[in-house]
């Protein structure tokens, strides 16, 4: 258990007292568990596992097939404008063709990412905080949500909101309770009024708040350090958690200087309590998408500790190659060389990003309006409709084929439904070729004047 220690002996004036924060406590967050995660159970084996390890044990617990089945000899893996491909060695070989038995990921890629994460988000020894692997972040979010919420609990979702949770969270029959958010992110005083008129009568208070804060799918826009701070002082004032979806983490083109701290290396410093934020990291958009990797960073061990449970249930890992492919890139990286690939591969949206505004700006103005995207790879954009046509979606399903154009309606993005004038426009395929993003833009404008 963390102490404060403050030393004011005798000896000390009291204008020279030391304050020594040696680690912040850790939020008992097992408070704010579901019922259904109370009802999970580890896989059977799993307390017997580790007898395995006594000397001379002949261990006939583990069903994984026997490797000189399987059909691989050898696996090396090209990198782009790298000439020596990376030779996997035989314990790596055996490591990616077999079950992992690690439902929270290979330990070495494990460790390899708690490194990094110190650099980036998070201080104190690993221990008081820790790193679990999923199939993809969508996976971490899917089970975190499980250990955090009941069928039709209120959850706050930052909103317009990435899709692909709202999906599972209605399937819930959740209450969700949509937060706004501006061009300066997540709006806190209007976070703090949803919480300080809680109907109490109807419904528990929500748990967990959902957020994209860099780079926000749909709308492109990063939450100002100043709102996450305001956002971590009410998380504490009305008791609940932070899920933070990083995924465009990686994707930023701000220049503003310094960059906001992510909620994970806020938390101490904001409610001198750790324990209130799980974080979600991706290597999809930076890595590669298909090898269905993700991290979820917290000081929440019981919550990491779940999640695993969930995958030992479920899907058992990650998958064993895509890990192993990981962290020999990691390895032959450092983190050094990943963040230098990241740095890259932002120049390369923002310089999408730039092509699309441009034409927006040529052909758009008086039809639409639009913020700059400062993070990922999406332009969210408002259709200036006539009155009775505010519905993109319906724009779409009438005049798409028309106009030769296809976006996302904005009403996809809304967790509780209803008629929006946005649409989601993602560059990060458009082509090198400003022709390209001068066409899309022509035809949207075409889109809106078929509404008129
Ligand atoms: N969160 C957000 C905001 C996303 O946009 C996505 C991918 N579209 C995900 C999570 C899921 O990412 P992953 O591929 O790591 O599951």
């Amino acid at each position: 258990m963390s102490t404060v220690v403050t030393i004011t002996e005798a000896h000390v004036r009291e204008d020279e007292a030391i304050t020594i924060t040696q680690e912040a406590p850790i939020f008992d967050s097992t408070q704010l568990f579901s019922e259904r995660v109370r009802r999970w159970q580890p896989p059977a084996i799993a307390s017997l596992e580790p007898l395995a390890e006594a000397p001379g044990m002949m261990n006939l617990i583990v069903g994984k097939p026997n490797p000189d089945c399987f059909p691989f000899s050898g696996m090396s893996i090209n990198l782009k404008g790298v000439e020596e491909p990376i030779q996997l060695g035989d314990k790596d070989l055996q490591n990616a063709f077999q079950y992992a038995l690690m439902p929270g990921g290979m330990p070495e890629l494990r460790q390899w990412f708690e490194a990094f994460q110190a650099k980036l988000h998070k201080s104190g020894p690993t221990g008081t905080w820790g790193c679990g692997i999923g199939s993809g972040s969508q996976d971490l979010l899917y089970k975190a949500f499980q250990v955090f919420t009941d069928p039709g609990d209120s959850i706050l979702v930052d909103t317009p909101a990435y899709s692909g949770v709202l999906g599972f969270l209605n399937a819930d029959g959740h209450n969700l309770v949509e937060v706004p958010s501006d061009a300066e992110g997540l709006n806190s005083p209007e976070l703090e009024r949803i919480l300080a008129t809680w109907p109490h009568d109807k419904h528990r208070s929500p748990r967990v708040l959902y957020t994209v804060p860099t780079g926000s799918n749909p709308t492109g826009l990063t939450c100002s350090e100043k709102r996450r701070i305001e956002v971590l002082r009410l998380a504490k004032k009305y008791n609940f958690l932070i899920f933070e979806d990083d995924a465009y983490y990686f994707l930023d083109f701000s220049t503003t200087y310094p960059k906001p701290r992510s909620y994970l290396s806020l938390e101490k410093e904001i409610t001198n309590q750790t324990g209130r934020v799980l974080r979600f990291d991706s290597l999809s958009k930076i890595v590669s998408a298909g090898m269905r990797i993700g991290f979820l960073t917290t000081s929440c061990l019981p919550a990491l500790k779940a999640v695993n449970m969930i995958t030992g249930n479920t899907n058992l890992q990650a998958s064993s190659i895509s890990q192993v492919i990981a962290l020999s890139l990691f390895r032959k990286w450092g983190h050094g060389g990943f963040l230098q690939h990241a740095a890259r591969t932002a120049e390369f949206y923002k310089h999408r990003r730039d092509l699309l505004l441009a034409a927006a700006e040529r052909h758009l103005r008086g039809k639409a309006k639009w913020e700059a995207p400062q993070a990922g790879m999406f332009l969210w954009m408002e259709l200036l409709l006539p009155e009775q046509e505010k519905d993109s979606f319906e724009v779409l399903r009438k005049y798409a084929s028309q106009a030769g154009v296809l976006a996302v309606p904005g009403t996809a993005f809304l967790p509780r439904g209803g008629k929006s004038g946005f649409v989601r426009l993602s560059y990060s395929l458009l082509s090198d070729d400003e022709g390209v993003a001068d066409e899309v833009c022509r035809r949207i404008g075409v889109l809106v004047d078929l509404a008129w």
